[in-house]
């Protein structure tokens, strides 16, 4: 690939306007060329983000391009299409309709896993430099800051990020940080960050300050607009939504922080194939409904899991004495659909429950529609403060009634 750019940027309105016909050919047809519009509703982003232009006779869908490589002769152009690895038109409508969601000035960038886009941002931190992040942001997010501190020399500081004090003294702490890493709420534990207080002093820090956005959604939150640098998504939960495939998404407005992604993204190469793009963008565009559904639904089963007999405690940032409430109010727009639980009984009935259920899927990974359910610490890996009985319940879009009897029950026997 000598000679190629390292950066191609991904730029899908100039990609269009050299893919559409000749304006002679569409001049006698009615304009029908009106494109998204800020002011609409992300309800309306979700379904209208990322079409194909609104010619006479053009698809509604954008069309799968299974091509790894272009035409192409001589030294390629600014954003010229060369090689799939560095952007391929299948990326752009699903980049643009992310950022769209996002309030993002410029597209999103999506990457073959939500991992891919975490050591994505984890590159930008230099040899030697300094991350703070919580001790409960997802467990493989953490291991990765774990084997860059061996790696690359790296000081990983873990904080409990709903104690704003805690990580502002982290900050203040030893000198420059390079990265604060920020997931809230945190996975599994729902605990809800400051976004708003803690992005204002990871900049003062000399941070960039990203947040994994993959449990509220951006129609539960937009970082971006709360100061934060950089936003990442599991697209494979919320997102996509049908637990059919995985991808992820990095999300930024600065140029400079885009084209440092980009070119990680060229050189390592994890990028995210022509199908999986195409599902995650179908599945997005009935994101509001899902969420909207799954968001009621785990409220109510929040509000009667609190009352259950079998149940010892229950997170979820929409119950008004959970201690994250307050805060989660004033900067979510929704309280998402995952719901911690810890079961009488211990480690022994949270496992019951999760093999007596037989509705809800005992799975790890979340955000599909269908409801699962597992206990955490069955991994290694997962942070030895989580409790070992804790359960994490991801809530679908069944009917409530039977997602409530089909827990009502593994609970009652988790008991016996
Ligand atoms: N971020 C969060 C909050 C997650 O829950 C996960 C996966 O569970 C990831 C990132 C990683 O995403 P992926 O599994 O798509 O690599």
């Amino acid at each position: 690939m000598a000679g190629y750019p390292a950066v191609v940027s991904t730029t899908p309105e100039s990609q269009r306007a050299a893919a559409a016909i000749p304006a002679d050919d569409v001049s006698e047809h009615p304009d029908v060329s009106a494109g998204p519009k800020s002011a609409w509703a992300q309800s309306t982003v979700a379904v209208a983000a990322g079409r194909p232009p609104r010619e006479q006779g053009a698809p509604l869908n954008p069309p799968v391009v299974l091509s790894s490589t272009y035409f192409s002769v001589g030294k390629p152009g600014p954003g010229e299409r060369v090689y799939t690895r560095y952007g391929t038109e299948t990326w752009d409508p699903l980049e643009e309709a992310i950022a769209a969601l996002e309030g993002a000035s410029r597209p999103g960038l999506v990457f073959a896993s939500g991992m891919a886009a975490v050591a994505a941002v984890m590159s930008l931190v230099p040899h030697g430099g300094r991350i703070v992040m919580p001790r409960h942001t997802y467990q493989v997010a953490l291991q990765l800051a774990n084997e860059l501190t061996s790696r690359s020399a790296i000081t990983v500081d873990l904080v409990d990020v709903a104690d704003t004090t805690s990580v502002l003294a982290a900050l203040d702490a030893g000198g420059r940080v390079d990265l604060l890493w920020l997931e809230s709420p945190t996975n599994p534990m729902l605990e809800v960050a400051d976004l708003a207080a803690l992005a204002v002093a990871g900049r003062a820090a000399g941070a960039i300050v990203a947040v994994d956005n993959t449990f509220a959604t951006p129609l539960g939150q937009r970082p971006l607009a709360l100061g934060a640098d950089v936003v990442v998504h599991s697209v494979t939960k919320y997102l996509a939504g049908h637990s059919d495939v995985v991808l992820g998404a990095v999300v930024v407005n600065d140029p400079d922080l885009a084209d440092r992604v980009i070119a990680y993204r060229g050189t390592h190469g994890a990028i995210a194939g022509p199908w999986e793009a195409w599902l995650a963008l179908r599945g997005l565009r009935t994101l509001a409904l899902r969420v909207d559904r799954s968001t009621t639904t785990a409220q109510q089963l929040a509000e009667r899991l609190s009352a259950h007999p079998d149940v010892l405690e229950v997170r979820y940032p929409g119950l008004p004495d959970d201690p994250g409430h307050d805060r989660a109010a004033r900067q979510m727009t929704g309280f998402g659909s995952v719901i911690a639980l810890r079961p009488r009984g211990g480690l022994v009935a949270a496992e019951a429950l999760a093999s007596t259920v037989r509705l809800w899927v005992p799975a790890t990974s979340l955000g599909g529609v269908e409801s699962s359910l597992e206990r955490r610490r069955r991994f290694y890996t997962e942070s030895t403060t989580v409790p070992e009985d804790l359960v994490r319940l991801s809530v679908g879009i069944e009917d409530l009634e039977d997602l409530w009897a089909d827990l009502d029950q593994g609970l009652r026997a988790a008991q016996s």
